[in-house]
């Protein structure tokens, strides 16, 4: 489903009318559907039914705790990279026994508060972090379970989209090297090795460097077992992408966890994932007024309200967003850049872009930004950072304010 569809010429979230949450709730704005949420999730889950899996959500794509309790409350876990994220989870009732802790550096403290929060494992990515992970959860008197997060090392020249799974890249352990380390952390007395997990990229549009990572991990399964490791559980990550340019291939979620599924049939392996990106991205928009339009030689400039700070995706990595108007243009497009207040060049929204030629007062929204968009908002610029709102149906609930001055300085002296 896309939630966001045009009415007689207005742009909707579901039953909700977004010039009015823009007027009343003000911009820049978080608009998030609850409906498409729940539908992404439910497509991972229902695709794994029949085999025990859990799906844990990667929080860091969006940690807002209206969607956290509503993804705990139709049952999802969570997958976690700081303790920051496992407080949120925890606010937003999520079980500890849910949460699987990733991350390559994760530091004492927060591998204490995990340890006696009790959350279901850790991803660890090197040895040295095993070690300090045995040595803390003995102290506390308590046994950690541990996956190694395994680095495939899957081949790029035909999977292009691959951009954590290499060889000469910071995350997990090189999978020549692993058995040895699995070897070596089975005699710690703090931790049991359950798990062997992997993440490999992200907006990953084709599935097959996945499956490709999935059976080199079953292999890898099989020879830990030879050893007498008794693996249990296998962890594939994240990484499916969404299409952020219409007309864009979109991956086939069904039909890879289906593949999987066959795969790992009869080996008596309890299945997890950690989508963030491919559950949230879709169901969510960011809104904008615009400000002013201007021409600087032969380039048009549509200055919006929303800026870097609250969507940084097109700045720091040129990604592509579409530009909506909240309500049809009847002046026909312009091509133009789309930019916002802050004093960067690299502050655009889009760039080149042929858009609804809107004038000052219009409202616009900026497609796809349910993941990476406010999680990477700053307050660059002294700019608070914007409301975040939740649509259910006909009904919608501001579930983050909007930041004051006072926010700005909270916490100075
Ligand atoms: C970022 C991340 C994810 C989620 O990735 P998406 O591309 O958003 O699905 C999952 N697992 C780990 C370890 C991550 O770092």
């Amino acid at each position: 489903m896309n939630p966001f569809e045009y009415r007689e010429g207005v742009l909707y979230c579901e039953d909700v009318e977004l010039l009015k949450v823009a007027e009343q709730a003000g911009t820049p704005c978080y608009v998030y559907s609850s409906a498409a949420v729940l539908e992404r999730y439910r497509t991972y889950d229902e695709g794994l039914a029949g085999a025990p899996h859990r799906v844990h959500y990667a929080v860091k794509a969006n940690g807002n705790l209206a969607l956290l309790r509503l993804l705990a409350q139709a049952g999802a876990g969570f997958d976690i990279v700081s303790g920051g994220e496992l407080y949120r989870v925890l606010q937003a009732g999520g079980k500890p026994g849910d949460v699987v802790f990733s991350g390559v550096g994760k530091t004492r403290d927060e591998i204490e508060y995990a340890l006696n929060e009790g959350i279901h494992s850790f991803n660890c990515e090197s040895e040295a972090e095993i070690g300090l992970i045995s040595a803390l959860a003995v102290r506390l008197g308590k046994t950690a379970a541990v996956a190694l997060r395994v680095n495939p090392d899957v081949d790029p020249a035909t999977h292009p989209y691959i951009s954590t799974g290499l060889k000469e890249n910071k995350f997990g352990i090189d999978i020549a090297e692993v058995e040895d380390v699995y070897q070596r952390a089975a005699s710690l007395p703090g931790v049991r090795l359950t798990g062997v997990s992997c993440h490999i990229g992200s907006q990953l549009l084709d599935a097959a460097p996945l499956v490709e990572a999935a059976r080199k991990l079953l292999a890898l399964v099989d020879r830990l077992r030879g050893r007498g490791i008794a693996i249990t559980e296998l962890d594939l990550g994240g990484g499916l992408g969404v299409p952020y340019e219409p007309g864009n291939a979109r991956p086939d979620v069904a039909a890879f966890l289906s593949g999987i599924k066959d795969l790992v049939a009869g080996k008596d392996l309890f299945l997890m994932f950690e989508p963030g990106r491919s559950i949230v991205a879709e169901a969510g928009a960011l809104l904008a007024r615009v400000l002013y339009r201007k021409r600087n030689g032969d380039k048009e400039f549509i200055i919006v309200d929303a800026s870097m700070t609250d969507l940084i995706r097109p700045a720091l990595y040129e990604a592509h967003h579409q530009i909506l108007p909240l309500r049809q243009s009847k002046f026909g497009s312009v091509t133009a850049d789309i930019v916002g207040p802050v004093c960067e060049s690299g502050d655009f929204l889009a760039e080149n872009r042929e858009v609804a030629n809107v004038l000052p007062g219009d409202m616009v929204a900026a497609m796809t930004a349910g993941a990476y968009g406010f999680v990477m908002a700053s307050n660059y610029n002294a700019r608070p950072r914007p409301c975040e709102v939740l649509v259910d149906g006909a009904e919608w609930h501001v579930v983050r304010r909007r930041e004051s001055l006072a926010d700005l300085v909270r916490g100075e002296e």
